[in-house]
């Protein structure tokens, strides 16, 4: 491969996929580790089958969610189409995650020794035209009430521990979705629902919602659902449908909230973030 062929083939799914686009509803939903697919010239990055199919390299579930949920909600839905160790598209560029050497310990060996001209082929590939399908889709929705939900998965056991929440909301600063979805969603006695776990939005860790959420002042929220309450398309949609209840529960009253002080919402710094980078365990 010279530095001039382009990473997909034509026939190749492109870098994104867009549902729904005229979708009315005020949802607009994000999956970005919907795939865990390996452009053919990467020879899967050097993983085997099974790790390509492990968390690490996507959130298995969570596009089967957002696509019933997209359905549901009437909502546009803009999906990931590669792995997120091709390039994650949730994480800053300089993030030393972006395009990872190792995750949950496994050495990814094609992501080893890349050239800057290899990052910036992978960003203009992947990265770019994922984010401008969002940028462009919340564009032309500018005079229509828009709430951004991500959709992500959790694996249920990390690092040998159990992690007890069936799903979790998630903010930054902007809480006005996330904090009305967890008051209805944890009202069922049957769900555990975490507030900012098992993780909370950050800086170092996250772009989707900082840059499109916030970043826009639009109330935003990410919704992390445990891998193994959704590893089939049936029980994907059964979490769909409790998320779209509790959606239609709260979004009059989401978007009568004022947002926060636009200062807040608005500042981002990523490059110059004051904490060293101490990496998070992945999904
Ligand atoms: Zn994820």
């Amino acid at each position: 491969m010279t530095t001039s062929t382009p990473l997909l083939d034509p026939s190749e799914p492109p870098a994104c996929e867009i549902v729904n686009a005229g979708g009315t509803g005020s949802a607009v939903l994000v999956c970005d580790h919907a795939s865990n697919r390996v452009p053919r010239c990467m020879d899967d990055l050097g993983l085997n089958a099974q790790q390509l199919a492990d968390h690490i390299s996507w959130d298995p579930g969570a596009a089967d969610v957002a696509r019933a949920l997209a359905g549901l909600l009437d909502a546009p839905l803009v999906l990931s189409g590669y792995s997120r160790l091709v390039i994650d598209c949730n994480r800053p560029l300089q993030s030393p995650e972006s395009i990872a050497e190792q995750s949950a310990g496994v050495p990814v060996p094609g992501n080893r020794n890349l050239s800057a001209q290899d990052r910036e082929r992978r960003i203009a590939t992947f990265f770019q035209p994922y984010h401008q399908a969002i940028e462009q889709l919340l564009d032309a929705r500018r005079r229509q009430p828009t709430l951004l939900l991500s959709i992500h998965s959790f694996a249920a056991v990390l690092n040998g521990q159990h992690r007890p929440w069936h799903m979790g909301v998630a903010y930054r600063h902007d809480h006005r979705l996330a904090q009305r979805l967890h008051e209805v969603l944890r009202e069922r006695s049957d769900i555990n629902v975490g507030y900012n776990q098992p993780y909370p939005i950050e800086d170092a860790f996250d772009y989707t919602i900082p840059v499109h959420g916030e970043g826009r002042g639009l109330a935003s929220a990410m919704i992390e659902i445990r891998q193994d309450e959704i590893q089939s398309p049936a029980t994907a949609a059964t979490w769909a449908t409790r998320l779209a209840h509790a959606f239609r529960t709260v979004e009059a009253g989401v978007r009568m909230a004022p947002p926060p002080q636009p200062a807040a919402s608005r500042e981002r710094n990523l490059v110059t973030s004051p904490t060293p980078f101490i990496p998070r365990d992945i999904s």
